[in-house]
């Protein structure tokens, strides 16, 4: 049997897509280095389940390691590639700018150089929503210009769209970037603002609330992205690019609201400047997808962060010294 080789997949989404690759009976080799950006025991847990599967195997390893990534193509028959290694966040990649363009840009080009010569049916590479920069245009669409990277990370994201379009055109790889739009859900990362919130306003401590609280993010479902990724595997075009959103931008104040209220505590606010490289406001125009992945996100935001939140308790509860 084929292989989807899932770069990445002990982390958020990529622990999310696995579990339902899994139950759809597909084969799936997992690569992730486990890096320290957060806790690496976190993602020993989210891949917990998956080795329990016959049909799943891990290997620790680096994507810009060229002799690691030769031996996982040598070894296993692998046809999908389904690419979510990455230094993710904007705010981080300006204090390492460096590291994030040698894992997203050359440990991107590491892996099309190992495929260019492979029988590839379907490449994803994950993007993101940053590539949209201040877009004044609203909502954000994939015909929008976005040359003008406000941010290392989405500088980085923008030139691997690029990349990986020219690996598509010269070497024949189907092609399809996503671009995901502020996920959150269980598992999520915990330097991203619901988790961040979620743990402060438990603990009764001051959150950072950055500008006058009407910045917004297209927040958007775990389960609504996996469901987009698994549709974006079944597509033939050469390259296409895709907003994974929900198309509902939710205000940074809105968003302190809902989770003070579902959790029944005041938030405690720390009011500070709008960092640099941050963007005012996320939103997808989601029309595309609608239209040829038959994406619908259906997990509204309210629904979304009641979940997140029973999911942190539980977590908590089993896991102290982690979260
Ligand atoms: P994550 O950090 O939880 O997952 C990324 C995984 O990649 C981690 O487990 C990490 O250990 C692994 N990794 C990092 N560098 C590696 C390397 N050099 N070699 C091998 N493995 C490496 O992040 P996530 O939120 O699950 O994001 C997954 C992808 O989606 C990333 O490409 C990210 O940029 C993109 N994305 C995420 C969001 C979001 O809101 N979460 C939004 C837009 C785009």
């Amino acid at each position: 049997m084929s292989a989807i080789l899932v770069t990445g997949g002990c982390g958020f989404i990529g622990s999310h897509l696995i579990d339902k690759l899994l139950s759809q009976k597909r084969k799936v080799v997992c690569i992730d280095n486990l890096n320290d950006f957060y806790h690496p025991e976190i993602k020993i847990l989210n891949q917990k389940p998956h080795l329990n599967f016959k049909r799943y195997s891990f290997h620790k390893g680096d994507i810009r390691d060229k002799a690691f990534i030769r031996e996982i193509f040598a070894t296993y028959s692998i046809d999908t590639v389904i690419h979510l290694a990455a230094m993710a966040g904007v705010r981080p990649s300006l204090e390492d700018p460096v590291l994030y363009t040698d894992v997203n840009i050359i440990g991107t080009q590491v892996l099309l150089e190992e495929m260019k010569d492979k029988e590839i049916k379907k490449f994803i590479f994950a993007s993101s929503s940053s590539v949209y920069g201040n877009n004044d245009k609203l909502p954000f669409s994939e015909s929008d210009m976005v040359d003008q990277q406000i941010s290392p990370y989405g500088a980085t994201k923008k030139m691997g769209e690029e990349i990986v379009y020219t690996y598509s055109h010269l070497y024949h790889i189907p092609t399809v970037c996503l671009r995901f739009f502020t996920v959150y859900g269980p598992r999520q990362r915990p330097e991203m603002a619901i988790h961040k919130f979620v743990r402060h306003i438990l603990n009764e401590q001051p959150i950072p609330f950055y500008g006058d609280g009407t910045t917004a993010r297209d927040y958007t479902y775990i389960d609504d992205i996996v469901c987009g990724i698994l549709s974006a595997l079944e597509t033939t075009d050469d390259f296409m690019i895709y907003n994974l959103g929900n198309s509902e931008p939710v205000k940074l104040m809105e968003l302190v609201t809902t989770i003070s209220e579902v959790i029944g505590k005041e938030a405690i606010l720390d009011d500070q400047d709008m960092p640099f490289g941050d963007v005012l406001r996320t939103y997808a125009d989601i029309s595309r997808a609608e239209r040829r992945l038959d994406y619908t996100p259906e997990t509204h935001f309210n629904e979304g962060i009641v979940k997140f939140i029973d999911w942190f308790r539980t977590v908590k509860i089993d896991y102290p010294e982690l979260f």
